[in-house]
């Protein structure tokens, strides 16, 4: 286990400093050491689960409604409108901490922001098909 297993469960614990914007019993809020931009807010279950799907509903509905209300915040204290929420999961997709977590990144300008790269291409209607019916049966199944 690396040095940063724990690291996210110690700063909601207070056990390693961190500049806290919101707390509750399940969740809580810091801002980003090394933001993307200014108001780069990191949104954590206290507990720590290392995936996005490994949340239990009870943790997921407390960071849902936590979410748009710090996003409110942020926004409103650094006069931003638009922002992206980002949650990375697994290290191929850029997950450097397990610790669940929600970047919540200001948009201030096209170099002070997230900057996606998007190569969309349309999807093909028999694989759409194929896929709707997969996903709705793992979820019928409920994996
Ligand atoms: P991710 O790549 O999605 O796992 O993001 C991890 C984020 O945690 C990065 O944006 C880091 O800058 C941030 N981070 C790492 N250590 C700290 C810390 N001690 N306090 C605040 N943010 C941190």
């Amino acid at each position: 286990m690396s040095d940063l297993t724990h690291l996210f469960e110690k700063i909601a614990r207070g056990d390693v400093p961190s500049h806290k914007v919101y707390e509750d019993e399940q969740v809580f809020a810091f801002l980003d050491i090394n933001p993307l931009s200014r108001g780069h807010t990191l949104v954590i279950p206290r507990q720590r689960y290392e995936r996005l799907d490994d949340l239990p509903p009870e943790v997921g509905a407390a960071i849902g409604r936590a979410l748009p209300r710090i996003a409110a915040a942020v926004c409103r204290a650094t006069g931003a409108h638009s922002y992206n929420v980002l949650s990375n999961t697994g290290r191929e997709a850029g997950q450097v901490v397990p610790h669940v977590h929600f970047h919540i990144i200001p948009w201030h300008g096209p170099d002070r922001s997230l900057g996606i790269r998007w190569p969309a291409t349309p999807i093909e209607e028999d694989d759409a098909k194929a896929l709707r019916d997969e996903i709705a049966s793992a979820l019928a199944d409920g994996h």
